[in-house]
This record gives C-alpha cells, structure tokens and sequence, in this order.
C-alpha cells in the first residue's frame, strides 16, 4: 500500500471506468505509467507514448511532475527494506518524470509485457525496457502490477476529475 497520498480516495464518477474487466471480458480496465527520469532526459517519451498508443492504450490522464524526496519514498514504500531503495527515491527524483492512467482491456498484464523485464538485460526483444533501458535501476518506464496498485497509484497522483 502507498503511504501519504495528496489524494486519498480512489478516483470516482467522471466517466472514468474502475477496472471491471479481466483479459477477455471486453471492458476496459485501467494501468499506470511512469515515463522516468531517464526517458524523459533522453527525449523518449514521444518514442514510448507512441508505442503505448500503437497497442490500444487510450491515454485517460497525463501530467509531467518532479517528485519530491517524500514522494518517491511513499511511491516506492514496498521496497524500502530493499538494497537499491535509497538509490531507487535519489533517480526518481532527479528530473521531471510523466505521470499517465491508461485505459485498455487487460491494461494491467499487456502494459506489463510490452515493458519488458525490470533489468533490460534480460528483456526480450521488442520490449520498451530492452529498448529504451539503460540499467536495472535506470529503466525507462513503471508499470503497475496489479488492477488495486493500478488504482491506488492512479489516485496518488490525480483527481477523479482530471481523468477524461
Ligand atoms: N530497481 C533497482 N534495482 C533492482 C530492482 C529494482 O534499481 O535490483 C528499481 C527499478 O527502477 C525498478 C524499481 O526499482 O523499476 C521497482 O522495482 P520492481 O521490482 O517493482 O520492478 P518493476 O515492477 O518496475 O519491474
Ligand atoms: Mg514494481
């Protein structure tokens, strides 16, 4: 679970579709992305947008944001016994990042895929990750990794009312 969030309820209403779907049952289900501090410095962000655009994504919010220090560590909770926790919140805040919910069926798992693996080393061919990556901590893009995280890490970073 994500810590001390700006917002704290889930995104409601506003036309915005909560994940009511699974892979196969033709509803929409909501993911989040964030193109990191390296994509962004790299001028990548186009080159991914237009990849995840190119595999059915509807692009329901957007925002280029600088994480504070407090952020970073309350985005990245779960792994703050991990080795690379500190090294993790100091990249994530060096330079402006975009923030995106994203709409798609099976949004959670396809988002997933087509990032490729954490390190992209080992990413397959093909994967955003294996192609924009420059390290395992320097890796592009985040991906939530189930529909509640989708959700929660949705709300921490937008209004219901900014989801169109
Ligand atoms: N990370 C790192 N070293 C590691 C594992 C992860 O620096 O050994 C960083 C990397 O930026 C990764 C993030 O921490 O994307 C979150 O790790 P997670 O295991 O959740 O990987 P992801 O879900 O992003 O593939
Ligand atoms: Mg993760």
């Amino acid at each position: 679970m994500l810590g001390r969030q700006p917002r704290q309820r889930p995104p409601r209403g506003g036309g915005f579709d909560i994940d009511r779907g699974g892979k196969g049952t033709g509803m929409k289900q909501q993911t989040f992305t964030i193109l990191k501090p390296d994509t962004v410095a790299k001028r990548n962000c186009g080159a991914i947008i237009k990849r995840i655009e190119e595999e059915g994504f509807e692009i329901r919010g957007v925002k280029r944001v600088t994480l504070s220090e407090d952020q970073a560590k309350a985005f990245y909770a779960v792994h703050r016994e991990r080795p690379f926790y500190r090294s993790l919140v100091t990249f994530m805040t060096e330079g402006p990042v975009w923030v995106m919910a994203l709409d798609r069926d099976n949004a959670v798992e396809h988002l997933r895929r087509i990032m490729g693996a954490t390190d992209p080393a080992k990413a397959d061919a093909g994967t955003i990750r294996a192609q924009f990556a420059s390290s395992i901590e320097r890796n592009a893009i985040h991906g939530s990794d189930s529909p509640e995280n989708a959700r929660s890490e949705i709300a921490f970073f937008f209004a219901a009312s900014e989801l169109l």
